[in-house]
């Protein structure tokens, strides 16, 4: 038996991913490889909770994404690469679970409070998206995780994870690890239109762009709005810039950045080849990567289909254990 801690994270499939996925997930998740048993899922059933209506961009874009996620050094061989609805226990236990929530639970969650309650989101009025945390906390139990990485954002749903967790053992025996969160060290970077970073907006930078391609999103980046003329001093803390260069800058240039800002020694075009230097730098060997994963077309595939049978397994082993636990018929999986 595996002495490692279990680890479980994943997202939506989304397709290409950007460095804001990159710095708020990935880079973590490859650093926590070798610690822990790590279980990386492609949330797709996740997608249809507030995305129900055009299921169509599903299948690329799980190819999309786990071709990123393989490109920045996720390796098979460490880590459990998955489908979430390729493992139908994940429906079953949503279901077990739902019996253990009180709707208040489920109706103090931020997102069903700012989008259905205050912005009267009609579309997003349904069982299917008041019940997301609970099929989260499925996810998450379902493999015993003792940790799942978090943005700040998140820590909420954890909370009701372990609210849940705690009432089925408190009346069941010890059903479930109640999962600890980790926090995400990195900052969030904005886009390169100083908003937030998303798609819709068109102001991301997506791991797999090319270097010309990559400059031409640097080169128009916003940066300390007060820095009019190139003999303005600046201010990295109002710079967006100076965000990217504290994740992707070796720290030893820190200090020649921000004296150069703010003594206006450099304009800031000259800042940002330097940031892109840096980024080339973290982009090269997922480039390299990606180009060995693209000669074999069926690889990311062969990944998933390899990373359900090891998920189902562990499903199916807490899924007896439930059952057991909850007096259910024992089931076919047993
Ligand atoms: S010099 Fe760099 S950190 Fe300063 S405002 Fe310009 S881009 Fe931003």
């Amino acid at each position: 038996m595996s002495e490692k801690k279990i680890l479980l994270s994943g997202s939506r499939p989304t397709g290409r991913q950007h460095l804001g996925n990159y710095v708020g997930a990935l880079k973590q998740w490859l650093e926590l490889q070798d610690e822990c048993d790590c279980y990386f899922m492609v949330a797709d059933w996740h997608a249809l909770t507030n995305s129900y209506n055009d299921t169509s961009s599903l299948p690329e874009n799980t190819r999309l994404q786990t071709i990123d996620w393989l490109s920045t050094g996720l390796d098979p061989e460490k880590s459990t690469i998955f489908v979430q609805s390729a493992i139908k226990e994940h429906a079953e236990l949503s279901l077990l679970l739902g019996m253990f929530t009180p709707l208040g639970l489920a109706e103090r969650c931020t997102s069903w409070k700012d989008q259905v309650i205050e912005q009267g989101n009609e579309v997003l009025r349904t069982y299917g998206f008041l019940g997301y945390p609970v099929l989260q906390s499925a996810d998450i139990l379902m493999y015993q995780a003792n940790i799942v990485p978090v943005g700040k954002d998140q820590v909420e749903h954890i909370e009701k994870t372990q609210d849940i967790a705690q009432k089925v053992n408190v009346r069941y025996g010890d059903v479930f690890q109640i999962p600890e969160w980790r926090l995400s060290h990195s900052p969030a970077l904005l886009g390169n239109d100083g908003r937030k970073m998303s798609k819709s907006y068109g102001n991301c930078i997506y791991l797999a762009e090319n270097d010309k391609e990559v400059w031409e999103k640097i080169r128009v980046m916003v940066t300390d709005p007060a820095r009019v003329r190139k003999t303005d001093p600046g201010d990295p803390e109002k710079c967006s810039v100076w965000d990217y260069h504290k994740v992707f800058t070796p720290k030893d240039r820190w200090d020649e950045i921000q004296t150069n800002c703010k003594t206006a020694g450099w304009g800031c075009m000259e800042c940002k080849k330097v940031l892109n230097e840096a980024v080339k730098a973290e982009l090269d060997p997922m480039r390299e990567r990606r180009a060995k994963i693209e000669e074999k077309p069926g690889y990311w595939k062969e990944v998933l289909e390899h990373g359900n049978g090891v998920a189902r397994n562990r499903a199916r082993e807490t899924m007896a254990r439930v059952r057991e636990k909850l007096h259910l018929y024992p089931g076919d999986s047993q």
